[in-house]
């Protein structure tokens, strides 16, 4: 079964224009050193788990006011019953945002299909050809490109993001997302946090500074419709 490993009760930035609170799902396919969720993706079995009827309880009780949930992780489409999840928030008149790092593109589909998500946030880690050292994983390039289409195309609002990594992930690689998403709606340029780092090296790396992370989204700003930056 699904397991909810952390909720922030409030979480007012998490879903673009709605009152939301956001739940993180545990485990990962992938291995971003720089991913600032060590314990969700390395050691989930050492977090407790928020019962599921607790979860419904909380829903009920902020029936009234809270428009919207968002999933995350982790990744949440690793969990083969996430359906589950979502239908409990849908059941309840609330919109469903779903972050992902969209390495399971036939699971993307079938959610949207099923008219489960109202609003997709997809990171975009790195240009395709650096996919498996950005993310320490065996993903498949090919998947990674079929959800940007999916996402790209489907009619729901939707996010591409990226995290720019000093060493990692730079304005060469950032120009080449930017390419490979050309014409998409939103991107979001997000700045690295090294707290809880997966890779603890890069605890040690001194994010950009603030005027470097300003100058990258005015690069990649005639790629895209909207261009905002998050974490600085
Ligand atoms: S940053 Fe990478 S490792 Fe961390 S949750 Fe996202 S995809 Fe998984």
């Amino acid at each position: 079964m699904v397991e909810i490993k952390g909720l922030e009760k409030f979480a007012p930035l998490d879903f673009p224009g709605f009152i939301s609170a956001t739940v993180f799902l545990g485990g990962c396919n992938f291995r971003c050193p720089f991913c600032h969720n060590a314990d969700l993706v390395l050691r989930p079995e050492a977090l407790d788990t928020i019962p599921l009827d607790y979860f419904i309880t909380f829903l009920e009780s902020r029936r009234d006011w809270l428009e919207g949930i968002c999933v995350s992780g982790g990744e949440p489409l690793i969990w083969d019953d996430l359906e589950v999840l979502l239908r409990l928030i849908k059941d309840r008149d609330m919109l469903v945002k779903l972050d992902t790092n969209g390495s399971r593109p036939d699971r993307l589909a079938d959610l949207i299909g099923s008219q489960l998500v109202d609003y997709i946030a997809m990171d975009v880690k790195a240009p395709l050809h650096k996919y498996k050292q950005v993310t320490r994983s065996d993903v498949s390039e090919e998947d990674i490109a079929r959800s940007v289409e999916i996402v790209r195309k489907c009619e729901l609002p939707y996010t591409f993001r990226t995290t720019v990594v000093p060493g990692l992930v730079g304005e060469k690689d950032l120009l080449e997302i930017a390419q490979m998403l050309h014409r998409a709606k939103r991107f979001q340029l997000q700045q690295f946090s090294r707290r809880n780092t997966v890779d603890k090296i890069f605890a040690q790396v001194d994010p950009y500074p603030e005027e470097t992370i300003n100058r990258l989204a005015e690069l990649v700003k005639p790629y895209f419709d909207e261009v905002r930056v998050e974490g600085i």
